[in-house]
Parts: C-alpha cells; structure tokens; sequence
C-alpha cells in the first residue's frame, strides 16, 4: 500500500509538478527587490481569513472591543480638550498661517509629539487606540493641528528609532523627542519620486573627512532634493531617505548598498531647509529642502551600520502601522462631525416649509453620510485593536488607508451640498469648508489612492494574505531544486484542493441563498454572516481564476485588481461594521445603521464581482465563474429609500444612536462657536417643534403671514392656539435658527 501511494506520488512529482513548477518560474514576474520587501513587510491578520474562502467569525468575535485606559481617556478628556480650546481655526488658517505659538507649546510640553515613545523615554506610550481618537478629535477642531501632531507619531524618526535605532541613539533622541526638544520629520519623496519611491535619486557615498573637529571619520557624503515634507520647515531633526554607494569599497565588497536611512540635525552645515508649500490653504507646515555633498558620519545611519541598505523594509514595516492610524482617524473624524453638524442643520434649516433633511434628495445624502461614518468608526477601531494586539496588518492598513479617505471624500462633498451656500462661505461660522480643501491631502498621502487602490490592496494581498500563493512562490526561489519541487507540490495540490472547494461552495451557496452556512450571533446580523461567509469563497474563487488565467499580467490589468481590491476591502469594512455593532451590544436603535453599511458592502461587493466579470479577458472562464457565483442572477441590492430615510432621521434628532455615531469630537460648550451653535440650536427647534406646527395649522384661517414672526405670536395667543410658554419656545427656536443659518461676510479689501 506505501509503496503504491510512493509510486503516485512520484508520478505525481514528475509528470505534474515538475512540469507546472518550470511553467511557473517563466511567468511568474521578476520582482524588484523593493518590491519583494514591501510585500514581506508587516503580518497577515483577518486578511487571511478573507482570502481563506471560509472566515473564522469566532476568531473576530473573540477580539476585545475597543477600550482606553483611563489615563488615556483623562488625557483626552483633559490635555486635548485643553489644547482643542486653543485652537481657533478661522485664524489659523485664515490670519496667522500657522499655529499659535502657545499651541506649539502646549503641544511640545504636553506629550502630543510622544504618544508611541514608551514612558521609560518620558513617552506617553499610549495605545494605537488612544492615539487614534486624539488625532480624531484633534481633527474635528482643526485638521492643520491634527497633521501638525500626527506625522512625529507615525511613520517618522520615533518610529524608526523604536524599532531599529541602536541604544545609543534611542537614548540621545528619544527623550529628546518626547520632551518635545526635538521636532521631527521624515523625507522620503523627492521630485523625481513620488510614489515610486523606491527609485529616489538621493545618494550617499561613503568616505572619510574631517567632522566637527576630529580627524577622518567614516561618514557619507549625502545629495539630496525633497519636497512635500510635513513639519519639515520647523523641523529640528530630519530624518532621510537616501541611497548609499561605497565606490572606494570602505566598508564591504559591495559598491552599491541601497536605500538607507539616517537622522541629521538640521543645523548641520549644507542643510536647505525653512522653505513651505502652501497645502490648499491649510497651513500645516509642509515643505523641501535639501542638501549638497553634506558630509554626516555613518553613525548617523538609524540602527547604524547593520542597517545599511534595510531602509526600504523598514519604512514599509513603520508605514503599516501609521497608514493605519493617522489618516483613517481624520477620515472618521471628518465624518462625525459632518454627521452631528449637516445632521443638525438641516432639520434647523427650513426651505418650502419643510426641514431641509425631511426632502428625499437630503435624506439621500445624509443616509451616506450616516452609514459611511458608521463604517468608518467600524473600521478604524477595529483595525487599532489588531495594531495594539501586535499586529501589523499591512494589506488592512492599506485598506483602510484608501477606503476611509474616499468615505471622507464623498460624506464631506455630501455635507457640503447640503450646507449650500452656507458651506461655500468661508469663515469661522462654516464647520465644513476647510475639510473640503483637506479632501485631496488625505487621498493624496502615504500612498496616493489611485495607485494604492489599483496596485497594493489586491496586489499585495494576493501575494501575503492568500492561503498558498506565498508558499508556491516562496518554493519557486528555494535554491535546492528537489527541496523546491516538494515545496511546490505541496502547496500546489493544497491549492488545487482549495479551488475545487471554493468552486462547490460558491455554486452551492449561491444556489441555497447562503442559508446552509453556519453563522454566529442572532437576527439581524446572522443573515450578513451568511452571505459574507458566501462572498467571501466567492473572492477566493475569483482570485484564484485570475492568478492562474493572467498570471503576471494581472500586475499591469490594474483596473480588475483594484475591483478584486474593492472586493476584500468591502469584506473587512463589513467585518468590522459587524464587530461594532455586537461589541455596543446590539442596540435596536444602531439597526438601521447595521443594515444601511453591511447592504452597501455587499452590492458594492456585487458591483465588483460584476464589473470584473465583464471586463475579464478569457470570455469562457468568465461565463463559468458568473454561473457559479450568480447562478440565479444577481442577489444584494443596495439599501433601500426607506432604509436611508430611517437612516437620515437619525442624524435630524438628538438621540443615543447620533450621540454614539459621533463619540468622539470636540464639543465646546460655548455657543458662540458654530458646531455648539449647531447642536444648541436643534435641541431649540426640536423643543419648539409641537408648538409652531401648532402656530402654523392653528393660523391657516387668520392671513397672518405678513404680520412677521411677533404678530403670528400674538395672535396665536390672542387665538388660544398657542400658550404664552408656547411662544418662547417658538421664539428661542426662531432665534436659534437665525443665527445657524447666517454666513460670514467681511469688509471688501478692495475698498
Ligand atoms: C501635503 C503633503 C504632505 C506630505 N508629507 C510627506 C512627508 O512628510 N514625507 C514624505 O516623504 N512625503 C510626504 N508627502 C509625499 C506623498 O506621500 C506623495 O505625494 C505621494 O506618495 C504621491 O506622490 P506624488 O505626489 O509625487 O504623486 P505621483 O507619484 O506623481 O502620482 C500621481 C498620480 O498617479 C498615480 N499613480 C502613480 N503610480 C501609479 C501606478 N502604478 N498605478 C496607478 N496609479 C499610479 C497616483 O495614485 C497619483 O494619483 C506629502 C505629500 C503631500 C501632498
């Protein structure tokens, strides 16, 4: 019996994975070394399950719900609270073009600049959790502060240092950093290299020169031309990204050591940098700089000289956790306070007698904005969790990277539609102005949207996150071939194995409506499980049809791998909407909010899966796989109208539901500023709402229209329509409503 199953399998070895083994090392594209790091930097998290056809739910149920300690929560209740107050963002961004000096201050001396420096450094060493609901509210007070704290706490020189400075160097800056002596940045783009920035031109070449005073020291001799770097016109210390050459062969046989990167003092001699970019009127501060044959030691190189040509790998194992972080907090930030201020305005703002958000064409947009702020809350959290959890999910990061920001992108052009031409007007009464200049920023860094969502999500999750295609390829560059052949046959009949499930299950869910999946939880989030359960061996079908119909081609069909991307995005931006709504205990009132994001995620889903079918080139492979996907034709439909009208209700009225959907932001008690103004004003008009339909029903027969506000009062009370408590509501309401809906206007300076 052994010997027969030996003789199969070498059969098996000769005839087919030899064969297949050759055909696979020819396509299989070359990759460049960059590229090989940038996929094996960080981990595989829940992108596995997604990618595994049958996601392990319990897996995510398990995972704690998000919570902050309660210094972190005092901090935020307290310091950022306290700096949010100092901030005023009309003159900021309009008057000063910077921050205040005491808000520098505050936030040097503070601890802002320090919230990943463990507290054995002075840090505040505060969770990815807490770092993400500062930068969130910080935001929703002022996107150029927000910006201003977050680039030192995410991919930037305490970063670098925590995960690969030398002691040496970690105890020089890092105390330094978290005293906020040290203001830092990182420069990596130059004008040659935006996003492929692994071909930057910026070099180094090694050599011995006099320094500061002592003879012959080893260093580099750096060249240098970078633009765009935030904090870079204040920075105190700049950290750089370069190429290093040892063309006299000082420190190996190697002449040419590739990207590396070092922290330079930015009063050394030869270094240009104070110039700023004016970034769409927001005046964080972004610039260039550059430098010269500026001779720095090789000490200076982060991590020192074992790090020497690591700096690529580095910065894609630091960009996973920021990418995850930062951006995604704005995003969600902007979101929330899109939802309690366009919410509040418009059931405060009347046109043809009706609150503008009672018309369906507004409810339309506030049901976005609604339902995307939901996911995008889902999202961040969920991905925080894994970060602190030690995860480093770097296809995730990329994820919510790019689908946080578009969410941001669309909820903030809905916002302003809504507003009219209040939200045109700038001023420090319009909530939503400068937000809307911030959209491009957002999609534009850590990874512009279009190349992340077209080329990375996907393209770099098929590779990582995919049960076997890691392994073939990993068994593709084993050395030793007889080790190679085992390797690869291993994982290919895995993979074969896979594809037939994955193929039966699709079919035989699509075919059962998914009902004969096991699903955790109860109604109503039980049914998503299911039909989550069911896309997602959908995806692993189709993934796979493509690996192994395009090959490497697929890398240039980047418009089928952004659909593929859409889909696994979908998956987890659905995952973690299910996670929050279970984690908050599965309020009745949040139903809605449930239903609205996880129909979306899944038409979009639906969307995906289509346009991709239709675009795939081998016509037959396409027509099967839409029989086994869609058999009966296509399933989920987008939320309904009446789903978005309970949806935009939700943001017109104060309730539990829009108090935990915008947790989280800055709310001044003071009237005077306009998002208190708002909220202050809808509880007035929600108080006087009985009254003055009242007042309008009980007028109908006595022409009082003409007779202004005070007459109708008068004689509504003269009427016994309204009681004299009646009238002070309607007249605070009045009021209220009077001041929300004016705009800013300025003396003309032309004058
Ligand atoms: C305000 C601001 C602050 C910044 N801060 C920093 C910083 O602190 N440090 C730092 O090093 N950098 C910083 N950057 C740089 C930022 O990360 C880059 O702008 C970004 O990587 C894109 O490069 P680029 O602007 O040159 O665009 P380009 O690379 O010229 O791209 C232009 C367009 O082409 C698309 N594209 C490019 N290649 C592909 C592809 N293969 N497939 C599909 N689409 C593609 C992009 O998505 C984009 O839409 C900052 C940028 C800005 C605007």
């Amino acid at each position: 019996m052994n010997q027969q199953v030996e003789q199969s399998r070498s059969w098996r070895l000769r005839w087919i994975s030899e064969p297949l083994l050759n055909i696979f090392r020819r396509v299989t594209p070359r990759m460049s070394q960059t590229e090989r790091e940038a996929l094996d930097a960080g981990s595989v998290w829940w992108d596995g399950e997604l990618f595994s056809g049958r996601p392990q739910w319990k897996k995510l149920r398990q995972l704690p719900a998000p919570h902050l300690s309660a210094e972190e929560q005092a901090f935020l209740d307290g310091s950022v609270d306290e700096l949010c107050a100092m901030l005023n963002d009309w003159e900021i961004t309009a008057e000063r073009e910077d921050l205040p000096p005491e808000a520098w201050e505050f936030i040097k001396k503070n601890g802002f600049f320090s919230l990943i420096i463990p507290k054995s450094y002075g840090g505040l060493d505060y969770s990815a959790l807490a770092h993400s609901a500062i930068v969130m509210k910080i935001a929703t007070r002022s996107i150029t502060a927000a910006v201003s704290v977050m680039v030192p706490n995410s991919l930037g020189p305490a970063k670098l240092l925590l995960e690969y400075g030398t002691e040496e160097q970690k105890n020089h800056y890092l105390p330094r950093l978290a005293a906020g002596e040290e203001v830092p940045c990182f420069a990596l783009t130059s004008p040659h290299a935006g996003s492929d920035a692994g071909a930057i031109p910026d070099y180094g070449i090694v050599c011995r020169q006099d320094f500061q005073g002592e003879k012959d020291v080893l260093g580099m001799r750096l060249t240098w031309e970078k633009r765009y770097i935030t904090l870079g016109p204040v920075a105190t210390l700049l950290g750089l990204a370069f190429k290093l050459y040892d063309p006299d062969q000082l420190l190996s046989d190697e002449k040419d050591r590739g990207i590396t990167l070092a922290l330079i003092p930015t009063d050394t001699d030869g270094v240009n940098i104070g110039r700023r970019h004016n970034p769409l009127n927001l005046p964080f501060m972004t610039g260039p700089n550059s430098g010269t044959d500026v001779f720095v030691p090789l000490d200076w190189i982060i991590g020192g000289q074992e790090r020497i040509g690591q700096g690529w790998r580095m910065l894609m194992e630091c960009l996973a956790d920021g990418r995850g972080i930062s951006l995604p907090a704005l995003s969600t930030g902007a979101g929330k306070l899109a939802a309690r201020g366009i919410g509040a305005y418009a059931r405060i703002r009347t046109q043809f007698k009706l609150p503008i958000g009672r018309f369906e064409g507004v409810e339309e947009a506030l049901a976005r904005i609604g339902g995307y702020t939901y996911m995008m809350d889902a999202a961040r959290t969920l991905t925080a969790t894994a970060l602190d959890r030690g995860e480093k999910p770097s296809v995730i990061s990329a994820i919510v990277k790019y689908h946080l920001t578009e969410r941001m992108r669309t909820v903030v052009n809905d916002a302003m539609d809504v507003l009219g031409g209040a939200g045109i007007c700038l001023g420090p009464r319009n909530i939503m102005g400068r937000a809307y200049q911030g959209i491009p920023i957002s999609i534009t860094v850590e990874g512009a949207n279009i190349l992340t969502r077209s080329m990375i999500i996907f393209g770099q999750g098929a590779i990582r996150s995919h049960p076997y295609v890691f392994k073939e390829m990993e068994a593709i560059s084993e050395e030793d071939p007889e080790l190679s052949l085992e390797k690869f046959d291993r994982a290919l009949f895995g993979h074969l194995r896979f594809v037939m499930m994955n193929s039966v299950r699709s079919l035989f869910h699509a075919l059962t409506s998914s009902l004969f999946i096991f699903a955790p939880g109860y109604s109503p989030a039980r049914r998503y499980y299911q039909h989550l359960t069911r896309m997602s061996a959908a995806f692993a079908l189709l993934t796979d049809a493509a690996l192994m119909t395009l090959g490497g081609t697929l890398k240039r069909k980047e418009s089928l791998s952004a659909r593929l991307g859409d889909i696994l995005s979908h998956l987890y931006l659905a995952s973690a909407v299910l996670k929050r709504f279970e984690d908050q205990g599965s309020p009745k009132s949040d139903q809605p909010l449930l239903h609205w994001s996880l129909q979306y995620s899944l038409s979009e889903i639906q969307k995906a899966i289509d346009g991709l079918l239709q675009n795939f080139p081998l016509r037959p492979v396409a027509f099967l796989l839409r029989w086994m996907i869609f058999p009966l034709g296509r399933h989920f439909s987008p939320p309904s109208d009446k789903l978005g009208h309970q949806l935009a209700e939700q943001l017109l009225i104060p309730s539990n539901s829009r108090d935990r959907l915008t947790e989280g932001i800055y709310l001044p008690k003071d009237t005077n500023e306009a998002i208190a103004r708002l909220d202050d004003a809808l509880n007035k008009v929600i108080r006087a709402d009985h009254a003055e339909r009242k007042l309008r029903q009980g007028l109908r027969d006595y022409k009082a229209d003409h007779r202004g506000l005070e007459g109708r009062l008068e004689v509504g009370i003269e009427k016994g329509i309204i009681s004299e408590q009646d009238a002070t509501l309607i007249r605070e309401a009045d009021a209220a409503r009077t001041d929300v809906i004016r705009v800013d206007d300025f003396p003309n300076q032309s004058d």
